[in-house]
């Protein structure tokens, strides 16, 4: 068993200060404010405790790229990318690819959470099934209907969560109300969708939007599209990259305005370069190189982000506290915290994920007091950062 003693801990329902956790086989088993003038704790976290991250959609990181590599080892490398910024459980995403490709992506998760490698809990699926018009980086030849093949990979038994991007005018809805019936979580993306089509999606089941604003048919007066279904309609979340290059800051409150902090939540959609120096990554017949804060083709055009969960989690707290009016920040900060660990918890039915509260995973992170990831934890290990862990009497008046 590890005690901890925390300075500050949001535990995805309060902000609580001077709070005593402690941890036993990779659960919380002990979190309460201190009472004690005196007590000692295994580590003292200086600074504030909260949830680990939980991104839904992470095509790569730590200079891996999941299209390129489907192994354990790869997947390890990419948690390990993104526990530097506090992810401690992600969907590894695959972009759009061959059925084969598919495949061994499902193998690869497979085994990785056979062995238990920290934080992997399922796959995102982004594609096959997508608008051409709407396919952004995603290869066209590889856009398609729905095969049996697919259908079988989607709903494999030993891949933990599946979260699936499809477009819901290239999907059959008794598809979807089949998917949605064997678990699989259905979100609508890369997509030109009417308002109606949109709607009859999230009547047969479909529950998130996907990267809302980016690849998706747009909001005018008499054509609302999907941008409106997942503005309007409460039985949906949405995915927002809050990197402040794929969607304007002005969009993403309106996004936090309309949606709310119940179910709108923070993804990266990183590519390999995440948590690693790499610059440049060959991409179909182009480059996709850095260049500032941002990922683009030899065209100019996105592809993908370099974000990781701290920096959305930070862009988006920096954004609310200066635009939106309300009586306290620390509200702010429990709703943004929340948007990147409790909302894709729920979204995923991650039961004991997303807050830390008695018998939950010890899944979480130590950030500072500009909203930088100092250490986190996954199942009670600590993954990334340097604490002190010998033992120390604190006192407290
Ligand atoms: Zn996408």
């Amino acid at each position: 068993m590890k005690t901890y003693f925390a300075k500050q801990l949001f535990d995805g329902q309060k902000m609580h200060t001077n709070m005593h956790m402690s941890v036993n086989n990779g659960k919380i088993s002990h979190i309460e404010t201190s009472q004690k003038s005196q007590f000692t704790a295994d580590a003292q976290l200086n600074g504030l405790v909260c949830a680990g991250f939980i991104d839904t959609q992470v095509n790569g990181g730590g200079g891996v790229l999941f299209n390129y590599e489907q192994s354990p080892t790869a997947l390890s490398k990419m948690m390990q990318g993104h526990a530097k910024f506090g992810t401690t459980a992600m969907l590894p995403t695959l972009i759009t690819d061959s059925p084969d490709k598919m495949f061994k992506a499902a193998n690869a998760v497979a085994d990785a959470i056979a062995e238990s490698i920290p934080g992997i809990v399922g796959i995102h699926y982004e594609g096959p099934h997508l608008s051409q018009a709407k396919k952004g980086i995603h290869p066209s030849s590889h856009v398609r209907t729905v095969s049996d093949s697919d259908l079988a990979t989607f709903t494999r038994p030993d891949i933990g969560k599946v979260l699936v991007t499809l477009a819901p005018e290239n999907v059959p809805n008794d598809v979807i109300k089949d998917l949605v019936k064997q678990g699989v979580v259905v979100s609508l993306g890369h997509s030109g969708a009417t308002i109606d089509q949109a709607l009859a999606a999230i009547d047969a089941g479909a529950t998130c939007s996907t990267h809302l604003f980016n690849a998706m048919s747009g909001l005018t007066a008499r054509e609302p599209g999907l941008i409106s279904a997942a503005l309007s309609d409460a039985r949906i979340f949405s995915g927002l990259i809050a990197d402040l290059h794929h969607v304007h800051p002005q969009n993403c409150m309106l996004a936090y305005q309309c949606i709310g902090a119940e179910r709108l939540m923070l993804v990266t959609d990183a590519m390999a370069h995440v948590g690693s120096d790499l610059q440049t990554l060959p991409w179909l017949d182009s480059t996709i190189t850095k260049v500032g804060g941002k990922l683009i083709l030899d065209d100019g055009s996105l592809a993908g982000s370099c974000l990781d969960m701290t920096s959305a989690v930070r862009n988006m707290l920096h954004l609310l506290q200066v635009r939106v009016s309300v009586s306290s920040s620390t509200s702010i900060l429990a709703n943004v915290l929340n948007m990147a660990s409790r909302v894709p918890a729920k979204l995923l039915g991650l039961s004991r994920y997303g807050e830390l509260a008695l018998g939950n995973r010890a899944d979480f992170v130590l950030l500072d007091n500009n909203i930088h990831t100092q250490a986190c934890w996954i199942n009670g290990k600590q993954v990334s950062g340097v604490v002190a862990e010998e033992s120390q009497q604190r006192e407290q008046n």
